[in-house]
């Protein structure tokens, strides 16, 4: 029994560190599959197919919309972080505030763009929607 139990927990940490390698391997812009193929070619324009392994990273033309979700949620959630500790710690003027907070946002969310697809590349990779034809 304590054997099983052995073998099952180290079986849950070999599948938890594939899902954060995974994940990692998005949030750098490698392809997940065979984790050497960059997932964009400019700045904004991701690549069709991985450049090594040849896998389609969105295979269906509304898979953008999860990568834009998160960068979407992440984006809204350090504005309510940042406003909040700006608002909390500092006697900026409201303006002032709503100014910096609305310029960082928009940086952020510009910054995170790429970030924000790949990961949501390495969740559909993750759950089989990306694989070798
Ligand atoms: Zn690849």
């Amino acid at each position: 029994m304590l054997e099983y139990r052995i073998f099952t927990v180290a079986r849950l940490s070999e599948a938890m560190l594939r899902i954060v390698r995974i994940l990692s391997l998005g949030l750098l812009l490698t392809c997940p599959a065979c984790q050497h193929g960059r997932m964009f070619r400019s700045r904004f324009t991701m690549n069709v197919r991985c450049p090594v392994c040849g896998v389609i990273f969105e295979r269906d033309a509304g898979e953008v919309t999860g990568g834009m979700a998160i960068n979407m949620t992440l984006t809204s959630a350090f504005a309510l972080v940042a406003g909040g500790l700006l608002s909390v710690f500092t006697t900026l003027p409201a303006l002032l505030l709503i100014l910096a907070i609305g310029m960082a946002t928009v940086t952020f969310g510009l910054l995170f763009y790429r970030h924000a697809r790949g990961l949501w590349t390495s969740i559909l990779y993750l759950t089989g929607s990306i694989f070798e034809d």
